[in-house]
């Protein structure tokens, strides 16, 4: 299959970028630690900076009274130094004088509570005033720095997330509302089950947001509401950028997406898959709690790894990592020190799964407040010459050898659908297990074989376009609507693997259960039905057999009642004892397998080996290692870059049969080497055009 090795230069930069959120507004009395900045900076191999992103104060210090000109310089400064400014939009926290004067800017709860000035991510994404003010700031940014040399990209706002219950935001609710329902309330009350306990609404000024003191039964509501707090944030970055598409039409855009932690799984509050259609670049603030004590290194780099590939996957191109940190956050329970060589290791990690960048939260370390002791790259002893501004140095000389990098992708055969409405249905569900449902994952454990063999995975939404996969992985998707069961038969009829597993395709997209068992699409699709989910205790477990290997289950078995489908596993205890678990079923062109029970991974290393055999889905270059040790590859139009990385606290015996060339030391490279533990090669292979 012939894949797109074109480059994609998403930030119209030609080198990676280094560098990382500059807070000078908390140091303009100090003209001498701004001046220290700028030498620092050369010192760090830094050569790009976000600004402005909490200083609206300092820029509006009184309503319609400006302050630009530290700004300005600090401009000229870093551009002075042949660096490039990411120039943030302030909306991310606003100056008292605002929430003062105009109340309305400020949230209400879900409870209904007027939240007081504070914080930061406090604001109302409705209220006209704030849209006002935010709209005039950015014009004035955008007229004033717009032509400046040193402007790369603007960074809108800052970590969007969270929603507003206040009156002007129910009014907006019941206004998409009706726009959803074209108008027709019984459209609404059919979609959201109304006439259960009484739920009926007569009119629109009925229907309230979610509250803990109020509805939040409904599923239908729930999921709407989620969907409307989507769409609201986006209409407020909308408004935002208005000035900033008039004025620089030619700078790209973007918003610095999240994680949640501490399991490490994509930002669960907002539906990025709708978000990443508004950006030119998709940029996300990763902080893992590396050396943690409740998962290994290589399990915990797995997951950065699944979350990368969703986030690059959303724009099929390359991503930025606009935030992480050079030592430990502040927010963690335990905020634990990187070890050495893991600043490298975690830093090329993200660069070998698609980003064009290294940067931090922050430059350097606030004297007061909450983030006082967040790491950074400058400490409080202003110094060079501590391990981690050392270790932040080396990234930064390494980066540099990596310009070839930029703009390059890495194509898969394999994908894995990760669906955000999904996710809020079936965590709304009242049913399975409570602590058990773990979609995102779920998602992880499937990606994690395709991690282990270095066999690239793209991890798509379900609005992307199927057909130039091989294989197609869609773990727990409660929700799907009838569009997107029809598009999935079509990737089957034309001769796509499909693996579905328990609890999916139970619910519509409004959350109503399909009736007549299950869509019969699915039926003819499996040639199979899932007549019953069990649910089990954490102590219960069950076993499958497959392959004449016994493998443990836990959490969830289906009942399977088999149609033509073909029993590739059974049960081997309970009620449902030899009784199919897991099915095949040729479909047209095309063939599909259900995983009926959740299983351990050496179940799916066995199930998806064969698959990777019918499919010959083969790792990019052939490197031998043990478990632990992850190989990725990005691909320009000559050239693969390999970055073999060691996420094992152990030395690695690693195999190469290709002469390889490293990138940073120049060495040729071939045949056996070993990797010290964290440590990680980037190496460089001419392409041969027959792949
Ligand atoms: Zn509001």
């Amino acid at each position: 299959m012939m894949k797109n090795h074109e480059k994609t230069y998403t930030t119209k930069a030609n080198f990676m970028l280094h560098g990382g959120d500059y807070n000078p507004d908390q140091w303009l009395d100090r003209p001498d630690i701004l001046a220290d900045d700028i030498k620092l900076m050369q010192l760090a191999h830094t050569n790009t900076f976000s600004v402005g992103i909490f200083a609206w104060a300092a820029l509006e210090p009184e309503e319609g009274v400006y302050n630009f000109e530290w700004l300005d310089e600090i401009f000229n400064n870093i551009h002075g130094m042949d660096g490039r400014v990411i120039l943030a939009t302030p909306s991310g926290a606003r100056p008292a004088w605002m929430s003062q004067k105009y109340p309305e800017v400020l949230r209400v709860n879900g409870a209904r509570v007027k939240q007081l000035h504070g914080g930061r991510h406090n604001h109302c994404f409705t209220s006209e005033v704030y849209r006002e003010k935010t709209q005039k700031i950015n014009r004035l940014l955008a007229e004033r720095y717009g032509n400046h040399p040193a402007l790369l990209m603007w960074h809108i706002s800052n970590e969007y997330g969270g929603e507003c219950h206040c009156e002007k935001c129910q009014h907006a609710f019941r206004s998409w509302l009706k726009e959803k329902y074209d108008n027709d309330l019984k459209a609404l009350n059919d979609a959201w089950w109304g006439p259960f306990w009484s739920h009926t609404f007569t009119d629109w000024s009925q229907i309230e947001s979610p509250s803990p003191i109020g509805e939040n039964m409904v599923h239908g509501l729930n999921l709407d509401w989620r969907r409307f707090v989507t769409d609201q944030t986006i209409s407020f970055f909308e408004n935002e950028i208005v000035p900033i598409k008039e004025l620089t039409p030619d700078i790209p855009i973007t918003t610095n997406f999240m994680a949640d932690t501490h399991e490490l799984i994509p930002f669960q509050a907002l539906d990025y898959s709708k978000f990443a259609k508004h950006l030119d670049v998709i940029s996300w603030d990763a902080y893992p709690a590396w050396h943690n004590d409740w998962e290994s290194t290589a399990d915990l780099a797995m997951k950065v790894g699944f979350i990368d590939d969703l986030y690059r996957s959303l724009k099929q191109q390359p991503f930025l990592l606009m935030e992480s940190t050079p030592s430990a956050v502040n927010w963690h329970t335990v905020n634990k020190a990187k070890r050495p060589g893991m600043h490298l290791l975690a830093s090329m990690q993200m660069v070998a799964h698609g980003s064009d960048s290294v940067m931090y939260f922050q430059w350097r370390k606030s004297r007061g407040s909450s983030e006082k002791f967040h790491g950074a790259v400058v400490d409080h002893d202003n110094s060079s010459e501590n391990r981690v501004f050392k270790e932040v140095a080396l990234v930064g000389q390494t980066l540099e050898k990596l310009s070839d990098v930029v703009g390059t992708n890495r194509p898969a055969d394999v994908a894995i659908l990760y669906d955000w409405e999904s996710n809020w249905a079936l965590n709304d569900a009242q049913g399975f297990g409570l602590e058990t449902k773990r979609y995102p994952q779920t998602l992880q454990q499937h990606y994690k074989t395709f991690w282990e063999k270095d066999i690239p995975v793209d991890v798509i939404t379900k609005e992307q376009d199927f057909s130039s996969y091989k294989l197609l992985i869609v773990p727990m998707l409660y929700l799907v609507s009838e569009e997107t069961i029809a598009r999935l038969k079509t990737f089957v009829a034309n001769g796509g693997r499909l693996v579905m597993t328990y609890i999916s395709g139970l619910v519509n997209e409004h959350d109503l259960t399909y009736l007549g068992g299950w869509h019969k699409d699915l039926q003819e699709m499996f040639g199979m039905k899932p007549v019953e989910t069990d649910t089990l205790y954490p102590s219960d477990k069950n076993y499958v057999s497959y392959r004449n290997q016994s493998y443990e289950l836990k959490d969830y078995a289906t009942v399977i009642e088999l149609a033509a489908a073909k029993t590739e596993g059974q049960y081997e205890q309970d009620f449902y004892a030899n009784t199919p678990a897991v099915t095949s079923h040729e479909y047209e062109k095309g063939k599909t397998y259900y995983i009926g029970g959740r299983l351990e991974d050496a179940f799916h290393r066995e199930f998806y080996q064969e698959l990777i055999n019918e499919l010959a889905l083969q790792p990019v270059v052939s490197v031998k290692h043990e478990m632990g040790v992850s190989v990725q590859v990005r691909q320009a139009p000559e050239q693969d870059y390999i970055f073999i990385m060691n996420f094992t606290e152990e030395k690695q015996p690693i195999v190469i049969e290709d002469h390889l060339k490293d990138l940073v030391t120049s060495a040729e490279l071939t045949g056996e080497f070993t990797l010290e533990k964290y440590e990680v090669r980037i190496l460089e292979k001419a392409r041969n055009h027959t792949r």
